[in-house]
């Protein structure tokens, strides 16, 4: 550890703490996603330092910029600009006193973690000298339930960190470490929510739309990739594929009572984005159906949309309210782009009361009159596939 450096990042890094034998695994790909993270800002040495993760700054750091990028880093619990000092108590306080002295606050506490137990004080002691040191020099109060500032001090390695703020982290699991699935991406509000619950837990997802160009504007198709591009900011990058929808729809049209049209609609598009996990060696797919919250959205109806496909289909928003729904939306950036005007593919022919209870039987029969085979070929092979994020 270069101590003439002063100023690192200090990252504490949430459930990876319990994977037991697959812990370096995870730490690997959370240090691998920083690095890409800060990439295009500078060349990030991350090093693993009892549990948790330091970066050495150079002189000249953007905090603000830096900070941005790993708010959004999948993993983390918390990171915080740290000032490193010589494992020494007189060091320690001066680099103690010194954080704290451009802040203003009436009451504070000195909260000390000591991981190498070779250091001479306990961490209460050191707490205790360099509260008091605070103490005078600031005229604030010690008060250690509710304090209005935080001195944070971690022994670890040999020297030691000080800082102020810790800045919370997107938790959840490193993208990557947990394979990959295909999303089922539409221009709504539910979609990009459910996408990125499971980036979340490590996935890394590969994004398929359906478009029914040129019958609907292109405008879903716009929104697709910006929504894409907003949820690549939480996995890096993300590759996008837009797939031509219409010639489906219209034989489904013609060959199948209208309460089933959107049954059927759901479970031709499974089937092409099963075919594009296989490609992509995903192992699941991703929608973001909500139970009963629209007529196709039913039990029933989704037990027959899932026939159609032999992977997983995860609905991570099946049990989830709309209201719940739209707070993260807003939350993760995504309901502003989502709430654009947009004509979906499947508003397109859509019968007034679709069926809620779709029968097995009846979707089997309606698909025997469809020679799926070609349509499905014809739709993979009009995809235009697009790359967003950071280059890897
Ligand atoms: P969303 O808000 O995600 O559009 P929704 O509540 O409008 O969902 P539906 O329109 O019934 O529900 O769609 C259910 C799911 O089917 C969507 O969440 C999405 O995963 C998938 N889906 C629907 N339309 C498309 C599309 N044009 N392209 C890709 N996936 C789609
Ligand atoms: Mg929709």
């Amino acid at each position: 550890m270069n101590l003439l450096a002063n100023y690192c990042i200090v990252l504490h890094y949430s459930e990876i703490g319990v994977k037991g034998g697959n812990r370096k695994f995870f730490e690997n790909q959370l240090a691998k996603n920083i690095r890409a993270a800060l990439g295009d800002l500078f060349p990030a040495r991350v090093q693993r330092v009892y549990g948790r993760f330091v970066i050495p700054l150079g002189g000249d750091f953007d905090w603000p910029a830096i900070s941005a990028r790993l708010q959004k880093v999948v993993g983390l619990a918390n990171f915080a600009l740290a000032e490193m000092a010589a494992q020494d108590a007189e060091r320690i306080l001066e680099t103690a006193c010194r954080q704290m002295q451009g802040q203003k606050f009436s009451t504070f506490r000195v909260t000390t973690r000591r991981i190498q137990k070779s250091f001479p004080l306990s961490s209460d002691a050191l707490s205790a000298k360099v509260g008091e040191a605070i103490r005078r020099q600031s005229g604030a109060k010690v008060d250690l339930d509710h304090p209005e500032a935080v001195c944070y001090i971690e022994i670890v390695d040999n020297f030691a960190l000080v800082y102020r703020e810790k800045i919370p982290g997107l938790r959840g699991l490193p993208v990557g470490g947990s394979g990959k699935a295909v999303s089922l991406l539409s221009a709504g509000i539910d979609s990009p929510v459910a996408s990125y619950k499971i980036i979340t837990r490590g996935v890394k997802l590969i994004f398929v739309h359906f478009h029914s160009i040129p019958y609907t504007s292109p405008a879903s198709v716009a929104n697709a990739k910006r929504l894409v591009e907003r949820l690549a900011e939480y996995q890096l990058s993300a590759k996008l594929y837009c797939v031509p929808f219409l010639e489906i729809q219209q034989a489904i049209l013609l060959s199948a009572p209208a309460e089933y049209r959107v049954v059927l609609y759901r479970r031709a598009m499974l089937r092409i984005a099963e075919k594009i996990a296989k490609k992509e060696k995903a192992q699941a797919l991703v929608t973001g159906e909500s139970i009963g919250q629209v007529a196709s959205q039913t039990l029933a109806n989704l037990r027959v949309i899932d026939e159609a496909a032999a992977l997983p289909v995860l609905r991570p928003l099946s049990g989830s309210s709309k209201e719940e729904i739209i707070a993260l939306a807003q939350q993760i950036g995504t309901f502003e782009i989502s709430t654009e005007p947009y004509e979906d593919c499947c508003s397109l022919f859509v019968p007034a009361h679709p069926a809620t209870a779709a029968l097995p039987g009846m979707v089997v029969e309606a698909e025997r009159k469809l020679d799926w085979k070609p349509l499905i070929a014809k739709a993979l092979m009009g995809a235009e596939v697009g790359w967003f994020g950071v280059v890897e």
